[in-house]
């Protein structure tokens, strides 16, 4: 999970438009931030933290070209050095790279660099594609070509802006795991993960950066560029379910509507007996509205968040994420007391936060809790840059759905089925998803897991 962003600015607002871009992006990463300029040479910022922490005004000097990047880390450890952009000069000048995604054959990779001479200064995925495209460019020296061989090597997800002295190079990667898209503003192009960052700066979105297609972006010149067949597109169906900004529009699909779908589907195959629907917030909201439209049942808040806090999923630690359960949310007792409540949530990862919301539920005097769960049951750890990394932290893949019932001290429990969700997306277009958390099936060959496509909606 990381956000990135890139522009071009005919007035030199360059670096201004990508603190913005970020600044919109910051749900897909509060770790480090950091933009790099093209000033004539290149020029960078970077620091731990939001983007309103890492950045001043005076930080935001005047470039034609920029690019930004916002972490969390999924390869590499947390600190400064892994904070994106990368920088590689070389016989072909300055490359900053930004990369959302994560390599599954990375150490691989950077064993061939080093042998051939390379040194490395982090120990991130990102820098293997930063030094990779930076010596692929000096041999073959056309882009197209730099790409496709690039593809050939890199497996896993990628979708990468580069800032190659005064040329942005934005690629997605074969598969399409990642979104990123490219939108106009007044005096150039933007390029970027979500389209609600177009929206931001009053831009004009211009399309989806299609697996396996580049955007180059010169001189005010914009240009598609494909690079590689896309055999299998296997987008992250977890961007539609819980990632993404519920305002971006990805591949075509509205978030905020896949998500009311999914809802609206969980309450067909999973209706229950309720006073009232209510979501965990933020990103249970839009589901539980789906949910409460279908069954005719009024929606209310029962958890308020403290909007102060950062997202619990995102934080790297355990030991953070548990102390910031409980300050993230407080219950409305006026509104549960008594009551028989839906409870519907995105997903369930840990079952830590879940477990503590319906204990908090449960001592405001809420009677009885109904928990609707927006996908199905996360079985398999994430290889792809979400940070699910193994079998042991996912309650779904050591306990049965009664036996998570009975932890989270739900009087009720459903997921959404996995022909639900892929056929709630059908319904508005979208199809080819990566489900392998879901499914243990991975749509790229990982070391000792099976590998197959299955992101086709069940007729
Ligand atoms: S494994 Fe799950 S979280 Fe990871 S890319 Fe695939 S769908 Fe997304």
């Amino acid at each position: 999970m990381c956000g990135i962003a890139g522009a071009y600015s005919e007035n030199s607002l360059a670096g201004r438009y990508v603190y913005y871009l970020l600044f919109s992006l910051q749900h897909r990463g509060q770790e480090s931030a950091g933009i790099a300029f093209w000033t004539g040479k290149l020029d960078y910022r970077k620091g731990m933290g939001l983007v309103s922490e890492v950045f001043t005004e005076r930080d935001l000097i005047p470039a034609n070209v920029a690019v930004g990047h916002v972490r969390y880390s999924t390869a590499g450890s947390s600190k400064l050095e892994n904070a994106q952009p990368f920088i590689v000069k070389s016989k072909v000048g300055s490359v900053a790279v930004t990369h959302n995604g994560n390599l599954v054959n990375y150490l691989e990779l950077r064993k061939e660099l080093e042998n051939e001479g390379g040194v490395f200064t982090t120990d991130t995925d990102s820098e293997v594609i930063a030094q990779l495209f930076s010596k692929l460019l000096l041999s073959e020296g056309d882009l197209e070509v730099v790409l496709k061989s690039l593809s050939e090597k890199l497996v896993g997800s990628y979708s990468c802006i580069l800032m190659v002295n005064k040329k942005i190079v934005a690629f997605r990667d074969p598969i399409g795991f990642r979104p990123l898209c490219v939108g106009e503003t007044e005096d150039g192009y933007v390029v970027c993960s979500e389209s609600c960052a177009i929206d931001a700066i009053e831009g004009k979105f211009i399309a989806d950066v299609k697996p396996g297609e580049a955007v180059i972006i010169e001189n005010g010149d914009l240009e598609f560029l494909k690079f590689a067949d896309c055999k299998k597109k296997a987008f992250c169906i977890f961007e539609y379910i819980y990632f993404a900004r519920p305002d971006s529009i990805i591949d075509g699909v509205s978030v905020y509507k896949a998500r009311t779908e999914m809802g609206k589907t969980l309450a067909e195959e999973s209706p229950a007996v309720a006073d009232f629907v209510s979501a965990v917030p933020d990103s249970g909201i839009t589901a539980a509205i789906g949910y409460a439209m279908k069954l005719g049942l009024p929606y209310m808040e029962a958890l308020i968040k403290n909007r102060y806090v950062g997202r619990t999923f995102i934080m790297p630690k355990q030991e953070l994420r548990e102390l910031l359960v409980r300050m993230k949310v407080n219950v409305i007792r006026e509104n549960v007391e008594g009551k028989r409540v839906v409870l519907v949530d995105d997903s369930i990862v840990r079952a830590t936060t879940s477990r503590r919301i319906v204990e908090m539920l449960k001592r405001s005097g809420a009677k009885e809790i109904h928990f609707r769960v927006g996908s199905p049951p996360i079985i398999a750890p994430c290889y792809f840059g979400i940070d699910m990394k193994t079998r042991e932290e996912l309650v779904a893949s050591k306990h049965s759905i009664e036996e998570i019932r009975r932890i989270l001290g739900a009087e009720s429990l459903s997921y959404l089925s996995l022909p639900g969700l892929l056929n709630s997306l059908k319904k508005l277009g979208g199809e080819g998803f990566c489900i392998a958390c879901l499914t243990s099936r991975y749509p790229v060959p990982v070391p000792g897991e099976l590998s197959d496509h299955v992101g086709e909606p069940e007729d």
